[in-house]
């Protein structure tokens, strides 16, 4: 059992596991090896780190939280090929940062924090950068979320962003016991392997912006949510996939909502 000498910070996230097993866990599935640049987001106590650090070449992990530095900075003494950046994930230089390294495989591993998981992947996927695997321990409903196929209820918008880039897969579950302090919800830890055959895209952004519309509102159909734009053009790509305007957005494939917008992109 780890211990940790912190005050924990609820609106952080800071919900630090306990139990070494699954740390192995998460470091097995990932992939993660002698040849790896591993890229963490909040290393909290370090527990995960260390494990990442004992199997990768170099890990460079972000903390938010400068409270937490005489924590790491123990737990992490000795270990020469670990660097962490005190700064707001969603603020750092992605490119510039990893460039200080030679690797041959690059990987992204963290137990989130919960409360940005959405904008740390859209981050990653905004950045361009190409990782071997992106493991993650996520919140289980947004996992469920992440991974439903077309027709179900918790199918959204951010199924169909992160479907369109990656075979998402649920690895394994953890049980809320596992943290300190004990959260109310429980976990699953998901992998997001970069797909190679994807509808090449016009433009990412108005993708974005196309998909988000699509589920604006829930019960509404692509004639109601997307009547704004050219409904001839869309309806010709719906007709190919065998739908018409009267379908919602939660019935259609990734591949549609991408051949919708690059029919519609000018
Ligand atoms: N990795 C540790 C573990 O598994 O026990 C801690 C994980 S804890 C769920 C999330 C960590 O993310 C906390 O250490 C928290 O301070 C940090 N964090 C929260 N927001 C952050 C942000 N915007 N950028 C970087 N780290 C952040």
């Amino acid at each position: 059992m780890e211990k940790y000498d912190v005050k924990f910070k609820k609106k952080l996230g800071q919900n630090f596991l306990k139990d070494n097993s699954i740390v192995k866990r998460i470091v097995d599935v990932s992939g993660v090896d002698k040849h790896s640049l591993v890229m963490e987001v909040g290393p909290g106590g370090a527990i995960l780190t260390k494990e990442l650090a004992n199997t990768a070449k170099n890990v460079i992990a972000y903390e938010i939280d400068t409270d937490l530095a005489p924590e790491l900075e123990s737990k992490l003494d000795g270990y020469d090929n670990v660097d962490v950046i005190f700064q707001d994930f969603l603020e750092a230089d992605l490119i510039l940062d990893i460039s200080n390294y030679s690797y041959q495989k690059l990987f992204f591993v963290s137990n989130v924090p919960y409360y940005i998981t959405t904008p740390i992947l859209l981050k990653l996927i905004k950045s361009k950068i190409s990782f071997d695997n992106i493991v993650m321990m996520v919140q289980k409903e947004v996992g469920d979320r992440f991974s439903t196929p077309p027709g179900s209820r918790e199918y959204g918008s951010i199924t169909v962003l992160l479907n369109y880039f990656f075979e998402i897969k649920k690895e394994f579950s953890v049980s809320r016991k596992q943290f300190i302090p004990e959260p109310n919800v429980d976990s699953v830890v998901v992998s997001f392997k970069e797909r190679k055959e994807k509808i090449p895209l016009k433009d990412f952004d108005f993708f974005e912006t196309i998909v988000r519309d699509s589920f604006q509102f829930k019960r509404k159909t692509i004639k109601n949510n997307l009547k704004k734009y050219d409904l001839k053009i869309i309806g010709k790509v719906l007709e190919q996939y065998g739908y018409d305007l009267s379908v919602r957005a939660e019935n259609l494939d990734v591949s549609i909502f991408a051949e919708i917008s690059n029919a519609l992109w000018k």
